[in-house]
């Protein structure tokens, strides 16, 4: 079993484009979101553009369809279910909602690896309009972040803290997004975990401008097959490297792990 928790992002990680765009764009309301945009906070928009939806007669199963053929590497669905077999604990801290991330991973039959979901709450009403709800009630306090780049409704780098305080010690965490709300969590990681941000993205850019204050090993990632490629390297040479130290103990013996250059892989050598 590895001792890893993988985080994950959700709009332009696991998915390859956002879901809130996605909806709006493939359901024809592209012009009254942008219109709207500059007056509200992205999330309470998402919310009346539902209310717009379902006043323009679409319904909850319109949007499940749009949501079904939201574009998905298929590598990454590779990645998920081998890092769940590998015994990495897997969950998303998301800015989309739950009613468009349930919808998307049960599509695709890897809802039930993931252990948590942080995200806006969402439910279908009884008029059959989706109502759409902040993660952080912004109307009563404002989040505890520092950064001031998150957003009035989800500070990522709380969930993250949240997640730590939950964890055991010798757990570590790999975090994979690409989105400027992904930055604040960076921030958050110790030396012994790692960040995996989408090259040339915005958590990119940020982390390349600001790369004294992240602490974790970064390894990026640019398509599906790059993100599947490094995650599973990055459990297996930890799965590999964690046995050998166990091993050592049993034994008795002097082997101990040196990091090479690229830490990806960790090799052990003899003492002298
Ligand atoms: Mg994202
Ligand atoms: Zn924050």
């Amino acid at each position: 079993m590895a001792d890893i928790v993988v985080v994950f992002d959700f709009d332009k990680t696991i998915i390859d484009c956002d879901s809130d765009n996605w909806v709006v764009d493939e359901l024809h309301a592209t012009e009254l979101f942008n219109q709207l945009l500059p007056t509200m906070p992205w999330n309470s928009l998402m919310g009346r553009m539902m209310e717009e939806l379902h006043a323009q007669g679409k319904t909850i199963e319109d949007i499940a369809e749009v949501l079904k053929r939201a574009p998905i590497h298929p590598s990454i669905i590779s990645a998920i279910k081998a890092a769940h077999d590998l015994g990495c604990d897997l969950k998303i801290v998301s800015d989309a909602n739950v009613f468009f991330i349930e919808t998307i991973l049960k599509h695709h039959g890897i809802w039930e690896l993931f252990s948590e979901i942080n995200t806006n709450s969402s439910f279908v009403d009884e008029e059959g309009r989706l109502r759409i709800f902040p993660h952080h009630d912004f109307t009563k306090s404002s989040h505890a972040c520092s950064t001031k780049i998150c957003p009035p409704n989800m500070c990522k780098g709380v969930v993250i803290e949240k997640i730590q305080e939950s964890m055991s010690k010798e757990k570590k965490i790999i975090y994979i997004g690409d989105g400027t709300g992904d930055f604040c969590p960076s921030l958050k990681l110790k030396q012994t975990d790692y960040i995996m941000p989408r090259k040339n993205f915005p958590v990119w850019d940020l982390i390349c401008q600001n790369h004294k204050l992240i602490k974790a090993d970064i390894h990026e990632w640019y398509d599906g097959q790059e993100l599947q490629h490094v995650l599973l390297q990055l459990i297996n040479s930890n799965i590999i490297s964690s046995k050998e130290q166990h091993d050592g103990d049993d034994n008795g013996d002097s082997t101990q792990l040196v990091t090479v250059d690229c830490k990806l892989h960790k090799i052990p050598v003899s003492a002298h």
